[in-house]
């Protein structure tokens, strides 16, 4: 599988790849995001949010496994950490499969109902404010899209 890696050295490099993103979203996309706590999972939703034109304050969902946004596409933000491996379905596919943009933290936890079709993107620590972001396109649409966006100049490797 073709992989796209970025390396972001400030919060704001996550920030701006973030909105370069959603600039490209349609919706039912599905975004899964994997890394360790304090990765920079929420730090890219917010740029997502950002990228999307919505001005509420995006953190990670503690009591709410899902909050929604209204911007130029809806935002579906999942946060799953609180959920175990065991838990039943919550009802993703109204999200997965609805008019807006869904992005998930954690997805690994729920990956019996994940789509089939995703962008995959793995963030991981290294020293200091660097992060090296991965971008694993499954499925047609997402290899499409990986290509529009690193094949623009304005995303720096
Ligand atoms: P997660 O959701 O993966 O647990 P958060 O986005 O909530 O992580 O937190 C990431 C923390 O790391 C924030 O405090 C952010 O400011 C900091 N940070 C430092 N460097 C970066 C970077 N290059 N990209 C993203 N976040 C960064
Ligand atoms: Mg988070």
């Amino acid at each position: 599988m073709k992989t796209y890696e970025y390396v972001s050295h400030h919060p704001e490099d996550t920030l701006a790849l973030a909105m370069k993103l959603a600039r490209y979203v349609q919706p039912k996309d599905v975004i899964t995001l994997e890394g360790d706590l304090g990765a920079g999972k929420t730090t890219f939703t917010k740029g997502l949010a950002k990228g999307l034109g919505i001005d509420r304050n995006v953190n990670s969902p503690t009591f709410t496994i899902i909050k929604h946004y209204e911007g130029r596409l809806p935002l579906y933000h999942m946060d799953v950490y609180r959920l175990d491996e065991s838990e039943e379905d919550l009802g993703f596919d109204e999200y997965f499969f609805g008019d807006g943009v869904t992005v998930v933290e954690w997805a690994h936890l729920i990956e019996p109902y994940l789509p089939s079709e995703r962008l995959h993107i793995t963030i991981h620590h290294a020293d200091g404010e660097n992060r090296i972001i991965r971008f694993s396109p499954i499925g047609e649409r997402y290899k499409q899209l990986c290509k529009e966006i690193f094949s623009d100049e304005s995303v720096s490797h």
